[in-house]
């Protein structure tokens, strides 16, 4: 818990919130922009953070008679003062108004808004707000298919969630799920960004911060190579496909076209069907459809190995990783916290 003990900025210059200031509250959280008078029970319920800090015996119950070497808490109106370091005001309000309000977050709401998505996974983690932040961490899981036929059904062009095109959203959630260390959804977060173009990546550096832009750029880096390697193989694939069949599909099948698919960093762009009709002429129907599986088998290994591209991990916690990423229980690791509780099946 970091709590700013700086004093220099007198928290009455501060606004009450108006939504989140209740008369008979017992401390007062103080943030950049405003000021919330809440329950320390409440909070203590919800936030292992806030119990253990509210656990502390005040200097009233350890001092032992009239000392007066302790330092007292700063007050504000009869209440103690904890200052919450680093936390926006808005964001706080989000926290607090889904810890008070009943119907403020609600885990299948997928109007709600990015923004306070965002806030509530980040500061549900710093503050562990153990059931708010499983909600949001499955709240986003749903919204990022883990199957490749699943991820290619997504047309998104049309396909919005919390208030925005499902392709903006995916720089601002992976930043927060690399903040608040959602380690099981940073492997389909950085695919789902790597279909950017190289410069819209490099336009989010500051937003990204430096060791995720790397994770994602080197990872994106292997991610092409893989396509790269299935797209050039296809005359190779062809002609072993042909070699089975007739002399004259042997004879005239052809590729050509697949300069048009170079640099591919997205599985989607690469569809077997798709990539054959567009550069396969000439063979028969048999061939096409063959090859065009083949493909399909190699984008679905591409596709699990995507995790060992954005993970660095030991070979046993990548295996783990690997067989059990699309598993409710890994998505809510590695937080030691949630481990090993019990999690509803949706
Ligand atoms: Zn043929």
């Amino acid at each position: 818990m970091d709590v700013d003990d700086e004093r220099e900025d007198h928290p009455k210059a501060l606004q009450r919130h108006e939504a989140l200031w209740f008369k008979r509250g017992d401390v007062v959280l103080s943030t950049d922009a405003f000021l919330f008078r809440v329950h320390k029970d409440v909070l203590s319920l919800h936030s292992s953070v806030f119990k253990d800090m509210f656990d502390l015996p005040s200097n009233d119950e350890k001092k032992p008679s009239g000392s007066s070497s302790v330092i007292e808490p700063e007050m504000y109106e009869g209440v103690p003062l904890v200052k919450l370091a680093g936390d926006e005001g808005k964001e706080v309000a989000h926290l607090l108004r889904a810890v008070y309000e009943w119907q403020y977050y609600r885990s299948n709401n997928d109007d709600t808004p990015l923004e306070t998505i965002i806030a509530l996974l980040v500061l549900s983690s710093k503050y562990d707000f153990k059931q708010i932040r499983r909600d949001v961490i499955l709240h986003i899981s749903r919204k990022y298919p883990m199957t490749l036929p699943e991820y290619d059904a997504i047309d998104d062009s049309d396909f919005e969630m919390f208030g925005e095109d499902w392709y903006n959203c995916h720089f601002p959630l992976l930043k927060a799920l690399f903040k608040a260390d959602v380690d099981a959804l940073l492997p389909i977060l950085y695919y789902a960004c790597c279909g950017f173009l190289l410069g819209r990546i490099f336009e989010q550096a500051d937003i990204l911060g430096t060791e995720c832009l790397h994770t994602l750029i080197r990872g994106r880096g292997e991610l092409t190579n893989e396509t790269s390697a299935l797209i050039a193989n296809l005359p190779d694939a062809l002609r072993d496909v042909t070699s089975k069949c007739s002399p004259k599909c042997q004879n005239t099948a052809f590729v050509t076209g697949l300069s048009d698919f170079a640099s591919c960093s997205d599985l989607k762009h690469c569809e077997g069907y798709d990539l054959v009709e567009s550069c396969v002429k000439e063979a028969c129907s048999r061939c096409t459809k063959s090859l065009a599986d083949r493909i399909n088998a190699k984008r679905e290994e591409i596709w699990n190995e995507v995790p060992s591209y954005f993970v660095v991990l030991d070979s046993t916690s990548f295996t783990l990783i690997t067989s059990k990423i699309w598993d409710e229980d890994t998505l809510l690791g590695p937080y030691p916290e949630v481990v090993g509780e019990e999690v509803p099946s949706a």
